[in-house]
């Protein structure tokens, strides 16, 4: 053993010094690099020489745990009183953190590191605080977060909330699926000063509508603030603010809720920003009813004529190697971690550009390689130790299309017996000359072609398991940790897809047997055949995935669930349809008229109303108009 290393064991072992434990966790640094494969970067220790409150600083600045809890402690030991520690070098240090970040000088993982920091000092202090009664800490403002009724989703939430926490915020998250109601009785007994909501499928546009429409009928003024992927400042402005005459902003990412807020909460710039956001949104809704009177619109009819032609007659579909389901159970996470499209996770954190090229980015290299690094280190552990169970269900499908755009599955090869009747849109906005108007159901070959076709179903989840470790995580103040492994997960889920993809078009449905694809052309789609996932623009409706959990016996086989509003969860799980013909394309349907929903809540067996809900992105006329 190396002496100075056998010295500090030594120290713990037998109780020489006090500072024994200290000491061993400073040299056990050195060890900790080499294991992770990280540089073996020589820590400079320089900065623990410093007074208490510097050394409080650059811990909350660089992210560093390490020594924060001895050294909140000294600091509690020379303050009158605990409280002051959080309101004095902590808050200091905290604001050092808001400026940098402000500034462009630090990024979003570092300031979710120095929020871990933080809250690691206020943890060690809240007991003493507790016991001394000193009353609350005076917070900037209150807000109660929550990812809507119906959604899941929660990573982008949970780093606006946290970067609020980091700006003094008293943040009151109440998780996923929240009903209206409880959002609003949290509001109000909480006497918060903002609501803000998240969500990221699109059936959680129309719940965030009613959220307001409720803040409304309670003659609520609270601003309300709107963010989340599907969200948009078109939605915000067109469809929720009309709803609520208080304000409603919609916030693009994590880095401008800081902001938001902050302008909400003082006095001298909340008239300001309010009327600004009114203004911006009623200049987004002329801008949309503008829109709609310009591009004009095919009848459904005349979509259908230009359907994207396949020549059937030259065509003979690829014949998968098994029919109904099969189960992948436990698939080897060493294995995925090769298929992991790497620049999503960058973008999760808020850090837009090409990955690996970002890592030597002049900007934001640094902190992004860093965050990759934090990454390897925690897949590392996720694989070696399995956290996470990664399991797969695929299908396969006599198939065939009908004249109206459906994709009927059939029970066997007789094709007699309709299992499923797959619902789908076709483009109905004029395209031009020669393109087609396209639907999904055109892959498909049409029932009159006399030809036999197929088609896969799957879904895949690498989140089974998740939840203890994140809420050790989360106990542990450990939000950085908790955000990085479900971000992980989503990833090893998408690996997961790509990896089950290639393994239908080599090995089940068997049509590119020696197809050798590298990570990089996987990941440009170079190969033939698509797996559109229903809540995506070739097949918005989300409700159709009930029809692909009923065909997969989804729940059963992997234990992937459904919310009502057809989320999956656990979060990291990916569904979809395969396409196996070399011209299937991803296309986004885009607005369709009154007389397609009509067609098509009638092939689903749905009212006009209910389909025009599951289908209120895309409708392309104001429901209800005559
Ligand atoms: N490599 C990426 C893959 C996800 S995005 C990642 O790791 O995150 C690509 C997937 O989104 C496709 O495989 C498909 O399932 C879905 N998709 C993309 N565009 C689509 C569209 N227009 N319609 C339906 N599904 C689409």
């Amino acid at each position: 053993m190396p002496e100075n290393l056998r010295d500090a064991v030594e120290d713990v072992i037998l109780n020489h010094r006090d500072d024994a434990t200290e000491r061993l966790l400073e040299v056990a640094e050195q060890y900790k690099d080499q294991k992770s494969g990280a540089a073996a970067k020589s820590k400079d220790l320089s900065w623990r020489e410093s007074d208490v409150n510097k050394r409080l600083e650059y811990a909350l600045v660089n992210g560093v745990d390490e020594f924060v809890v001895a050294d909140t402690e000294e600091a509690r030991l020379s303050a009158t009183r605990p409280l002051d520690v959080i309101e004095g070098p902590l808050m200091a240090g905290m604001n050092v953190v808001g400026d940098l970040f402000g500034a462009g000088k630090m990024f979003l993982p570092q300031v979710v590191k120095s929020a871990r920091v933080m809250k690691k000092a206020v943890g060690h202090l809240v007991p003493f605080i507790e016991e001394g009664k000193e009353g609350d800490l005076r917070a900037n403002g209150k807000i109660v977060l929550a990812t809507v009724k119906g959604d899941v989703h929660d990573i982008g939430k949970n780093i606006v909330g946290v970067v609020l926490q980091c700006n003094n915020f008293d943040v009151v998250d109440l998780g996923v699926m929240v009903s209206c109601d409880r959002i609003l009785e949290a509001a109000r007994r909480e006497k918060a000063d903002m609501i803000g909501l998240s969500g990221l499928i699109t059936p959680s546009l129309d719940e965030m509508v009613h959220v307001a429409s409720e803040m409304q009928r309670l003659g609520m003024d609270l601003p309300l603030l709107i963010g989340g992927a599907t969200t948009s400042p078109a939605h915000t402005a067109v469809k929720i603010e009309p709803c609520y005459e208080g304000p409603v902003i919609y916030v693009k990412d994590a880095s401008r809720s800081v902001g938001v807020a902050q302008a909400l909460i003082e006095a001298d710039t909340r008239e300001a920003i309010v009327a600004k956001n009114r203004k911006e949104n009623a200049r987004r809704r002329e801008q949309h009813a503008g829109k709609k009177r310009l591009s004009p619109q095919l009848s459904i009819a005349e979509a259908r004529g230009k359907k994207y032609a396949v020549d059937w007659d030259r065509y003979t579909p690829p014949v998968p190697t098994f029919l109904g389901s099969r189960v992948l159970d436990d698939v080897d996470l060493g294995v995925l971690r090769d298929y992991i499209d790497w620049m999503p996770f960058f973008n999760a954190w808020e850090f837009h550009g090409k990955f690996p090229q970002i890592l030597d980015d002049a900007t934001v290299g640094e902190a992004a390689t860093s965050l990759f690094e934090d990454a390897t280190a925690m897949l590392d552990r996720i694989i070696d130790e399995k956290w996470l169970t990664a399991r797969a269900v695929v299908g396969f499908y006599p198939a065939n299309s009908d004249e109206s755009d459906d994709i009927l599955i059939y029970r066997d090869e007789g094709r007699t017996d309709v299992l499923e009747r797959l619902v789908h849109l076709r483009q109905q906005r004029a395209k031009g000359a020669g393109q087609p108007q396209s639907c999904l159901a055109d892959f498909v070959a049409p029932a009159s072609s006399g030809r036999v076709d197929y088609l896969g179903a799957f879904a895949v989840t690498a989140g089974i398991g998740i939840d203890e470790h994140v809420a050790r995580f989360e106990k542990a103040h450990d939000d950085y940790s908790a955000i990085m492994l479900k971000a992980l997960a989503d990833r090893l889920a998408e690996a997961l897809a790509e990896y089950v993809h290639e393994r239908t078009r080599k090995e089940f449905w068997a049509y590119a047997r020696d197809e050798q694809l590298d990570n990089e052309a996987l990941i440009a789609e170079h190969y033939q055949g698509i797996r559109p996932a229903p809540g995506y623009p070739a097949c918005p409706d989300h409700s159709e995935k009930g029809k692909l959990w009923e065909l997969l016996d989804v729940e059963a086989a992997i234990d992937l669930r459904l919310t009502e509003s057809f989320a999956m969860y656990p979060t990291a799980a990916v569904s979809g349809f395969y396409f196996s013909h070399p011209d299937a394309r991803y296309f986004a349907v885009g607005k369709v008229g009154r007389d397609q929903v009509e067609s098509y809540a009638e092939r689903k067996g749905l009212s006009l109303e209910q389909a025009e809900k599951y289908l209120a992105p895309n409708l392309g006329y104001a429901p209800g108009d005559a």
